[in-house]
């Protein structure tokens, strides 16, 4: 059975670029802040749940997921965030549990910005922190997504739990700097979870 590997990282940090290097080399990555997106517009159940939590004007009138309307309601609300988790979070976990037994390779990945702040670290064999000084990250996302503005980008920075001591929790950890390639980084660490496998 392939362990279970955690890729986390603050927004901006690299996460899903460090992914697509591990995905080249074979290693199956389960996107779970995608994933989260993806069923809170498709899993029926899961609408079910957030519309009557949240009104039915969490869709709109083509089934879609209303973003801006929930976007809004959560936003500097942290009970509001936490309701909304304790529904989206325990549809991950079981869409996670069965996407991994159809998996086949050394080890798989979770990717997922919040991996120590939900508690699903726990159920990760290994834990990999991406780490980028908080400057670049802005400048990053900000280059990223047009839509958003600084104050906005700063604001999710301040709700994640600080780079500093996801470095500490993190069994490997991955600069993503000006400084620092990521690829050889990402291939020793590759290297090695391979070796603990035998
Ligand atoms: P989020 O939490 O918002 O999903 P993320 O941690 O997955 O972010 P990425 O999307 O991988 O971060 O990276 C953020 C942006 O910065 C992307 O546009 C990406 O292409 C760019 N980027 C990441 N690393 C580097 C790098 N080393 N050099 C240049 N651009 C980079």
């Amino acid at each position: 059975k392939p362990f279970l590997v955690g890729v986390t990282g603050g927004i901006g940090s690299g996460k899903s670029t460090v992914c697509r290097i591990f995905s080249i080399l074979g290693i199956p990555v389960y996107a779970a802040d995608d994933r989260a997106k993806w069923l809170m517009a498709n899993d029926p159940n899961l609408k079910k749940e957030i519309s009557s939590q949240f009104g039915e004007k969490s869709f709109l009138e083509d089934g879609s997921l209303n973003r801006a309307f929930l976007a809004e309601e959560v936003f500097s609300d942290p009970e509001k965030v936490k309701k909304i988790n304790a529904l989206v979070h325990p549809a991950v976990g079981e869409d996670f549990k069965k996407w991994t037994k159809e998996q086949s390779a050394p080890y798989l990945i979770k990717e997922a910005a919040l991996l120590f702040e939900s508690g699903s670290y726990k159920e990760l064999d290994y834990i990999i922190n991406v780490s980028s000084p908080l400057k670049i990250r802005v400048a990053r996302v900000l280059l990223r997504d047009p839509h958003r503005s600084e104050d906005q980008v700063n604001h999710i920075i301040d709700q994640q739990m600080p780079d500093e001591q996801k470095n500490e929790l993190a069994d490997y950890v991955i600069k993503n700097n000006d400084s620092k390639l990521i690829l050889p980084q990402v291939l020793e660490i590759h290297q090695k979870l391979c070796a603990l496998q035998k």
